[in-house]
């Protein structure tokens, strides 16, 4: 144990929640690190709470574990009373399992599952006394990667990292550490490292690449710098993940976490095609875990935590080839043993009611409708196929089966959005309420609906990725708006996101390498936590903004030529700009994309890969 520990002792009894830094859970790895073993820290830039429950870290730790050649750490951000009393100290960031500093590591990860998480990053560096961009780290100082699907646009963060690992993560991590660990026993040079590290599939390194820009500095294209580096980076991909592994045994926290229940990933990538979803689009094509798998690994999982719950994750899971079967065996496993099952992104037909009627039973909780806009033509614009007669059908069983709430998602700001599609979240809100009265004879009763409203924002990858957001006036108009409907909807309560971070994170969705400067000046005026609105400081970021000279209605409010250069085009994501071009024009016609599992669209991702229902491109 390093000396860091004997300091801990003194600070532990005076922070609250101590339990997040002490490590010592059951499943988590203890090893000797010896001299040819790769160390490496996996970061999360969030707290311990909301680190532990994010899956994917969960299952590279497990991977990167099982390996001779690597032992994986963690680190998460410290709450600010920690970070007050590490300050005072003298105490250096440190991975929970054996409190080495991170300095002190060969090479640590982060994670970029979103945009507001990226002043912790450097918050994080900081704590760790490791130099913020990559160029002023030397030979010694520790390899700093990123992954996740931020990675997807790497470009404002491209100073601070010596690689990203775009899309899937569980090959090239692993290949990335073993190369690490060739370095670190035979003595080569981190640029003879990027080099090698450049021909790993998906891995993006920044400084062999140089932004090029017109008269008026609109970023064209970029230059390479070094000829290992790909034109451009096509994301990795894993074939078949029914052969991947899987942890059978999570790390189980000492403390309350957000979610503290087993998972098993039941399938990745979506065949729906919404048309705002970047995880719909970069994690194309669908890849499946069979029914049998799903199952050991979830009685695994609930065996070696005693936990008493049990979610699957996938972006619509009732799309699961196997679904039916699927959901009777893990219920079969589940209700006698008093587990929950938790089967989120259900589409709502008889089945789905069955299963939610037979695990809920009387103790009905709300049930999840994401309609995402008010009226059928924007749905089209956005290809959200759900019809209104989907929507009624659907409550009507519910409301027979005993639900009492019902909790509606939707966005605004979407592109060609009027005030009528606005008017039509509540009208969808007051119609519900009337359906519910009317099967009650007459009274609404208990029935409840509740309705939350999110501010879009265009993503990289995704057909809208051109598309202006709305400005924080027009978003402030649009809630007012809906806050004056509402009123009238008695039995509807309404909440909204706030604005000025939905623009933030459309500004780092979109922006590219200049904002680097913004990042470090946001450090410097005491942004972090972003994520958390009670320590969002918007001062400090409007301040960061004007000083680096960043003109944020251009990332954020401009209206963008379809098909222009934007800062992410050095990736592949395996999807053709052409798609995403038609995808945008066909939205503005609000014509509609069928599901590709009824035959393929086109997309492109099969250039590359095999896809289930598109085949491989010859
Ligand atoms: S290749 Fe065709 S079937 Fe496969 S994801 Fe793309 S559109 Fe869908």
């Amino acid at each position: 144990m390093s000396s860091v520990q004997s300091r801990l002792d003194l600070v532990l009894p005076r922070v609250e929640k101590p339990a997040r830094y002490i490590g010592g859970e059951p499943y988590s790895v203890i090893r000797e690190p010896g001299d040819d073993i790769l160390r490496f820290c996996f970061c999360f830039s969030d707290t311990y709470e909301i680190g532990m429950s994010y899956m994917g870290m969960q299952i590279l730790y497990n991977i990167l574990n099982h390996t001779d050649h690597t032992y994986c750490e963690r680190a998460f951000t410290p709450a600010e009373d920690m970070i007050a009393e590490m300050e005072k100290e003298g105490i250096p960031l440190f991975t929970i399992e054996t409190k080495t500093p991170l300095s002190e590591m060969d090479m640590i990860g982060f994670t970029l599952q979103y945009e507001l998480g990226y002043s912790n990053i450097l918050l994080m560096l900081k704590l760790a006394g490791i130099p913020l961009n990559a160029k002023d780290r030397g030979e010694d100082d520790p390899l700093v990667v990123a992954g996740g699907p931020c990675a997807f646009n790497p470009e404002p963060l491209a100073d601070f990292f010596d690689a990203f690992m775009v899309g899937d993560g569980e090959n090239n991590l692993a290949a990335l550490c073993e190369l690490a660990r060739e370095r670190k026993l035979k003595g080569f040079s981190k640029r003879e490292y990027l080099e090698r590290a450049a021909k790993i599939e998906g891995v993006y390194i920044p400084s062999f690449y140089e932004p090029e820009k017109d008269a008026d500095g609109r970023l064209t294209g970029y230059r390479k710098l070094n000829e290992a580096a790909p034109d451009r980076v096509l994301r990795a991909f894993i074939q078949d993940l029914d052969k991947e592994p899987f942890p059978r045994e999570n790390i189980g926290p000492l403390t309350e976490i957000v979610h503290d229940r087993s998972v098993v990933e039941i399938m990745r990538g979506c065949t729906r095609g919404c048309r705002f979803c970047q995880a719909g689009m970069i994690y194309r094509p669908v890849r499946e875990r069979s029914k049998e798998t799903i199952f050991e690994i979830g009685k695994d999982q609930l065996a070696s935590s005693g936990n008493s719950e049990l979610s699957v994750l996938s972006l619509s899971t009732s799309d699961h080839s196997e679904f039916q079967a699927m959901a009777e065996m893990l219920m079969g496993y589940c209700i006698p043993r008093k587990i929950s099952l938790s089967l989120p992104s259900l589409r709502l037909d008889n089945f789905a009611f069955k299963i939610m009627d037979e695990m809920q039973g009387l103790r009905k909780s709300g049930l999840t409708f994401a309609p995402e806009a008010g009226t059928q033509r924007l749905r089209d614009v956005i290809n959200k196929n759900i019809s209104e007669e989907e929507i009624f059908t659907a409550l009507d069983k519910a409301i027979e089966l005993g639900w009492n709430n019902v909790k509606l998602y939707f966005m605004i700001g979407l592109p060609t959005e009027t005030d009528e599609d606005i008017a039509g979240i509540p009208d969808l809100a007051q119609r519900i309420l009337d359906l519910a009265a009317y099967k009650n004879g007459g009274r609404r009763g208990r029935f409840s609906v509740s309705v939350s409203v999110a501010n879009f924002i265009p993503k990289p990858f995704t057909p809208f990725q051109w598309c202006a957001q709305n400005s924080a006036e027009e978003f402030e108009r649009k809630h007012q708006l809906l806050r004056k409907l509402f009123k009238n909807v008695k039995g509807a309560t309404f909440h909204y996101h706030e604005t000025y971070g939905s623009h933030l994170e459309a500004i780092f969705a979109r922006g590219g390498r200049e904002l680097c400067e913004t990042l470090r000046l946001a450090l410097d005026y005491g942004c972090r936590f972003d994520a958390w609105t009670e320590q969002f400081n918007e001062a400090g970021w409007r301040r960061a903004l004007a000083d680096s000279g960043i003109d944020d209605s251009y990332y954020a409010l401009n209206e963008l030529e379809p098909g222009s250069f934007m800062p992410w085009d050095m990736i592949d994501s395996g999807i053709t700009n052409e798609y995403l071009v038609s995808e945008y024009r066909k939205a503005l016609n609000a014509a509609t994309t069928k599901d590709c599992r009824y035959g393929c669209n086109g997309c492109g991702v099969n250039r590359h890969v095999e896809c289930r229902w598109g085949g491989i491109y010859e």
